[in-house]
């Protein structure tokens, strides 16, 4: 579904992606995991061209990213983003957070967009807050509040950054569990994490960065028993 070849990227003098090739397949779910500062932020960024890049090609559903216009609304309607913090509209209800991408991108009528709003939210766990407003709410439910919106744009593709890394601890499983239904359902995902519980179970690949490359990548059984490079068995003994 996506594919990214020979990627570069640079913030100034910070060469941050380094010949970056990676691809995810319809249906996959890929783990990203690294040390901070690695690339893996920008990664996903430049999936769906919130960041552009300095040279390579990124390919969506077979097509060159579009630079601009109508053609990038769609991508990022395609692509959803869930992000370590949940961006949640403060002003608006739960359901209103969900419906007004359908209501204003897509010009879906508002009482369907409602019917499948609460359809989402009951998908999440959290359809009986849906009048509520985001600060009413605790932290692992405005972060199912935001997969659920990703969700109502019927992305193709979503990709989650760190979504539970600002979440008390007692909260992070609730939303790693709706993740995890996701990826049971079909999902393509690409997920950074430092949840190496979740990677494990429902990763179909993990995806090893540092200093804006990927140094290794495999299935989860391999990578987690044997790490082929010092780099990965470095990582993983100061986090496991
Ligand atoms: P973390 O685990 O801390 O989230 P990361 O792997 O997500 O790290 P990135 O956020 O992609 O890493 O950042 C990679 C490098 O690029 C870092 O050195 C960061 O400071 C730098 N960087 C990221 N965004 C920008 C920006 N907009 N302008 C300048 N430098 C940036
Ligand atoms: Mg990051």
């Amino acid at each position: 579904l996506v594919r990214l070849e020979g990627v570069n990227k640079h913030f100034g003098p910070l060469h941050v992606l380094k010949d970056v090739d990676l691809s995810v397949g319809r249906g996959e779910v890929v783990v990203v995991i690294g040390p901070s500062g690695g690339g893996k932020s920008t990664l996903c960024r430049v999936v769906n061209r919130l960041e552009t890049i300095d040279s390579g090609t990124i390919t969506f559903d077979g097509r060159e990213l579009p630079a601009e216009g109508r053609a990038l609304a769609r991508l990022r309607s395609e692509v959803g983003m869930v992000f370590q913090s949940f961006n949640l509209f403060s002003h608006k209800t739960i359901l209103e957070n969900v419906t007004l991408g359908p209501t204003r991108v897509r010009k879906v009528p508002r009482q369907q967009a409602e019917r499948r709003g609460m359809e989402l939210l009951e998908r999440v766990g959290i359809a009986s807050q849906a009048g509520k407003h985001p600060a009413q709410l605790s932290g692992g439910q405005q972060q199912r509040v935001a997969i659920a919106r990703a969700l109502a744009m019927d992305p193709k593709m979503i990709l989650f950054d760190e979504p539970t890394s600002a979440l008390d601890p007692e909260m992070v499983q609730e939303v790693l569990d709706v993740m995890t239904g996701l990826a049971r359902d079909g999902m393509t995902m690409m997920v950074v994490t430092h949840e190496m519980g979740f990677a494990r179970r429902a990763a179909d690949r993990v995806v090893f960065m540092a200093d804006g490359q990927i140094v290794e990548e495999g299935v989860p059984a391999e990578f987690f028993t044997r790490p082929a490079s010092e780099r990965a068995r470095d990582f993983l003994s100061k986090i496991l």
